[in-house]
Parts: structure tokens; C-alpha cells; sequence
């Protein structure tokens, strides 16, 4: 009987892991894998691809992206806005028909500017949860670290890839965060001729991850071969979400709103700024005083800013959203048989103390969790059906707890 060859590398059944029998002849695994590359690359699969995008129109619509958003997120309704319609937008964008009549719509990657735990991860999460998108976050501070972009791009690209479970179509719309934008801003407004690793050159690495590229990233566990294919990942339809905190921002929006008024605006414009919350402002232009660059700023076309969190978000954050802190205590009681509840007071107290130490929404967790400690250890093990906080109960917890007071910058 004569031996049983791959028809395609003409490699014999003991020189190949695996030989499928076809009608007239074999194919190897390797054989098999490259044939499988070359249907991806020449696009064949494109009818696939086509059906998927129609899909897509499920997005809900921008009222209804938002209403989802005010379920988990406090005020910043702002930024909800522009989210909202920038999100609804670029899937728009992903279902124009090719042969249309030369409107391209553009990109909407979006920008959002506010003080650290304002919502601005929590937004984006929120989104990608809603929309059902691959969804991941990175550090922009990444790239300094490294010095060069090259392989911190593939980085972010292949944890996308991960979570999309290496659904390549699935990732290439899926929703990158990049978060602390600003840590990569360049420390003078000056153009600098050298490159410079942690500011400029890391932004221009950035422009072409923002706009659209075809990056090669390692297949699952790295390239273990050098025959190995790359994956091609095609970042032109995902979506760049990215955040910053941009202290001291505040100052150059003043400086730009005051330039204005010393020239042509009446004195009526002066007194309609609202000098507590200069935030509300910012424009562009304050981001390139700031330090991005000009084409950075140019392909972030959707600016927002969020609002920094009073004592009455803070209050409501801790009960309000689907699954607050509260509510998550109350739950993890409930599964003990224990009705927990908190009285007015306590809550109000929590908050207090939240806002004394300048602990922002981040902190209402660890105070809770230091309030809610000992009752956590204790109660599972005696027989009450129900347990109340109260304001005395927080503060004998508190005193107990050494809760550190946050570095004021
Ligand atoms: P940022 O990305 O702006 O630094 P995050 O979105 O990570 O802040 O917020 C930190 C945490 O604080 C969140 O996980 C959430 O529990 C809480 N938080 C912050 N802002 C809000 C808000 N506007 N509404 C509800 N929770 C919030």
C-alpha cells in the first residue's frame, strides 16, 4: 500500500502531527493553517464579516445608552452625552455601506478630562458592557516605562485579543481605554528637536494605534516559532477612549479665558464664568497647552470633561447605582438570612468622613469596609435575623480603624 502524503508539501504521514483524508488526497496540519491564513488575508470571508456588521443594528440609541449609563454612574451628565452619541456613532460608522456616495464618516475616538475617581473608568466600562464589546484598559504611563511603542502596542492589542477570546473580527470593534492620557504630555508647550521618551515621541507611537494600523500581534502564548504567523489586528474601527486628570489644567483654561475677555468680550461675558468649575471650559486648545500634540488632539475629536464629585454625588454613589456599595453589602448580609440596614445618619456620616479625608468615591469603599468589618466576622455565627448601622455604630468602627488621610497634591 503506498505511504499516505500531504498533497500540498508532499511531507509523509510520519513527518506530520496530523493527515486529513480528503477525496482524492491529504492535507498536514501545517498545510491545513496556511490555507486557513490565506482565506483571512484575501478577504474571502468577507460575506461572513458583512452579516456580522449588519448586526450591529442593535446599538442602542443614544437616549438609550445614556439611561444605562445613569444606572451605574452619578451625574457627569455631560460626558454621558458625548459618550453616548460618539459611541452610538461609531458603530454607525462601522455600518456604512462601502459603495456609498463619498461621505466618509470619521472616527469619534473620544477624550474626557477630569480629576482621578470622577467616573471616567467607570464610564467606559460601563459602555463596553452595555454594547457587549471586547473591552480592555491601559495605562498610558506604559509607554514611558518601556521607551519605545513597538511592543506596548502589540501589548494592548493582544489583551484585547485575549478577552475577545481570539475572535480577531470581534476585537477589531472592541473598546480600548487608555487611561492617564496626560501623563504623556509633553512638559513644555515647546516642540522639542529631540525626541523626547516620555512625552513626545510616546505621542507620536500613539497617533497611528488612534487613527488606524495593522498591527502584528504574537499569536496565543507568543511566537514560538519564527514561521509562526503574526495576527493581524486592524485597529481603524476601535474605538479610543481615553482619560486624564490634567492637573492644573484649570490654570490654563483660565489664562485663555482671560486673554479673551482682555481683548473683544464685554465685561458681561467675565461674570458669566463660572470660576468654581473651570473644567466645564476646556477646549483643545487648553489640552495642547497641556502638552499633547497637536495631531494627538486632532484624532481625539470628542472632548468632555467630568465634573469633580460633591458631597451629594458622593452620598448618592454610595447607595444609588444598581450595584453600590451599599447594595452590595446588603446582599453579601442577605446571603446569611441578616436584613442589614443603615440609617440615614450613618450614611451621612460615611460620606463625612469620605470628604474629610479627601477620599473621593474610591475611599466610600475602604471606610465602608473598615465600618463593615468586625460585623461581617461576628454576625454569620449568632442567630439575629437583622442588622442595623448606625452613625455611633460607623464611628466606634472608625476610631478603630486607622484610615490614612489622602495626600493632598
Ligand atoms: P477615574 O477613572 O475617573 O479615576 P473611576 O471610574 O475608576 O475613576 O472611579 C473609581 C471608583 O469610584 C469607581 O469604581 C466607582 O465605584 C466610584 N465612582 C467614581 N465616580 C463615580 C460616579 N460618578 N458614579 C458612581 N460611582 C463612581
Amino acid at each position: 500500500m503506498p505511504q499516505k502524503k500531504c498533497s500540498f508539501c508532499g511531507r509523509s504521514e510520519k513527518d506530520v502531527k496530523l493527515l486529513i483524508t480528503g477525496l482524492n488526497g491529504y492535507i498536514c496540519e501545517d498545510c491545513a493553517q496556511q490555507a486557513y491564513n490565506i482565506v483571512m488575508q484575501t478577504g474571502a470571508l468577507e460575506q461572513g464579516k458583512k452579516e456580522e456588521a449588519f448586526e450591529m443594528k442593535k446599538v442602542p440609541k443614544p437616549k438609550e445608552i445614556k439611561e444605562y449609563l445613569d444606572e451605574y454612574v452619578i451625574g457627569q451628565d455631560e460626558a454621558k452625552r458625548y459618550l453616548s452619541v460618539s459611541v452610538y456613532n461609531h458603530y454607525k460608522r462601522l455600518q456604512q455601506p462601502k459603495d456609498d456616495d463619498g461621505v466618509e464618516i470619521e472616527k469619534s475616538n473620544i477624550i474626557m478630562v477630569g480629576s482621578t475617581g470622577t467616573g471616567k473608568t467607570l464610564l467606559a466600562k460601563t459602555i463596553a458592557k452595555l454594547l457587549d464589546v471586547p473591552f480592555t484598559i491601559v495605562d498610558a504611563t506604559v509607554f514611558t516605562e518601556a521607551g519605545y511603542v513597538g511592543e506596548d502596542v502589540e501589548s494592548i492589542l493582544s489583551r484585547l485579543l485575549q478577552v475577545a477570546d481570539y475572535d480577531v473580527a470581534a476585537a477589531e470593534r472592541g473598546i480600548v481605554f487608555i487611561d492617564e492620557i496626560d501623563k504623556i504630555a509633553r512638559k513644555s508647550d515647546n516642540p522639542s528637536i529631540t525626541r523626547d521618551v516620555s512625552g513626545e515621541g510616546v505621542q507620536q507611537g500613539l497617533l497611528k494605534l488612534l487613527e488606524g494600523t495593522m498591527v502584528n500581534v504574537p499569536p496565543k502564548g507568543g511566537r514560538k516559532h519564527p514561521d509562526q504567523d503574526y495576527i493581524h489586528v486592524d485597529t481603524k474601527n476601535i474605538l479610543f477612549i481615553c482619560g486624564g486628570a490634567f492637573d492644573g489644567i484649570e490654570r490654563k483654561i483660565a489664562q485663555r479665558l482671560n486673554t479673551h475677555v482682555v481683548g473683544y468680550n464685554s465685561v458681561q461675558n467675565v461674570a458669566k464664568i463660572d470660576k468654581s468649575d473651570l473644567m466645564k471650559y476646556v477646549l483643545p486648545q487648553d489640552l495642547k497647552s497641556f502638552g499633547l500634540i497637536p495631531e494627538i488632539i486632532g484624532r481625539l475629536p470628542v472632548l468632555t470633561y467630568l465634573n469633580p464629585l460633591d458631597r451629594s454625588a458622593l452620598r448618592k454613589i454610595l447607595v444609588e447605582p444598581k450595584n453600590s456599595i451599599i447594595k452590595q453589602y446588603i446582599k453579601l448580609f442577605q446571603m446569611d438570612g441578616i436584613e442589614l440596614t443603615f440609617t440615614e445618619k450613618a450614611l451621612d456620616y460615611i460620606v463625612d468622613k469620605a470628604v474629610e479625608y479627601k477620599l473621593g468615591a474610591r475611599g466610600l469603599r475602604s471606610i465602608v469596609e473598615a465600618v463593615m468589618m468586625d460585623a461581617m466576622f461576628d454576625v454569620p455565627s449568632r442567630r439575629i435575623k437583622h442588622f442595623d448601622v448606625t452613625d455611633e455604630y460607623v464611628r466606634k468602627q472608625l476610631d478603630k480603624a486607622h484610615i490614612q488621610k489622602a495626600e493632598t497634591n
